[in-house]
């Protein structure tokens, strides 16, 4: 599938929440009806601002718990209010992983196929093939202690 992608620069990290929260709006109405789940890969450099970006759609899907980066417990679940879009938000970093395989072990094949789950997921290209072509890409480009350059659909 592709997408028109554009690119929106941000000063700030609440700039950054809040495209954040303009693309969920959009992602809510595009994929209302979907046998799957929805995917949102999001590549770019250490500090770039992609766990920014996943506390801003956190934040717009009315999750109240803190969210950092699980790099170490590679996935987070969070459960969402009855009147989001989705039932969970699953928040994985694949930077310390190795292939699809190891994505496997977290029970990938699942997250992936649940119509109910809205996955957003850093480092994708750790993940070896096993994002699917229908994932929407999100590309952070670090300009400046605060710019960022963000190419993503949508919006
Ligand atoms: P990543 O998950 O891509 O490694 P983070 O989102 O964890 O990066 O970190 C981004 C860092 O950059 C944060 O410390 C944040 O405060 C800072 N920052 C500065 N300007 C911006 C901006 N415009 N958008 C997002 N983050 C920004
Ligand atoms: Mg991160």
């Amino acid at each position: 599938m592709s997408y028109t992608a554009r690119m929106v620069t941000t000063h700030s990290p609440e700039e950054t929440m809040a495209l954040a929260r303009t693309f969920l709006a959009k992602l809510g109405e595009v994929e209302r009806t979907r046998g799957t789940s929805t995917i949102v890969a999001l590549s770019g450099d250490l500090g770039a601002g992609k766990t920014v970006f996943v506390q801003g759609l956190a934040r717009a899907l009315g999750i109240e718990e803190r969210v950092v980066s699980p790099t170490f417990v590679i996935q987070k679940i969070y459960r969402l209010p009855q009147d989001a879009s989705w039932k969970h938000l699953v928040h994985i970093d694949a930077y310390r992983l190795s292939g699809e395989e190891e994505l496997e072990t977290i029970g990938w094949y699942e997250t992936a196929t649940a119509p109910h789950n809205l996955v957003v997921i850093e480092w994708p290209e750790q993940a070896g093939l096993a994002i699917p072509e229908r994932a929407y890409p999100v590309v952070f480009n670090e300009e400046d202690e605060a710019t960022r350059k963000i190419e993503l659909p949508l919006v």
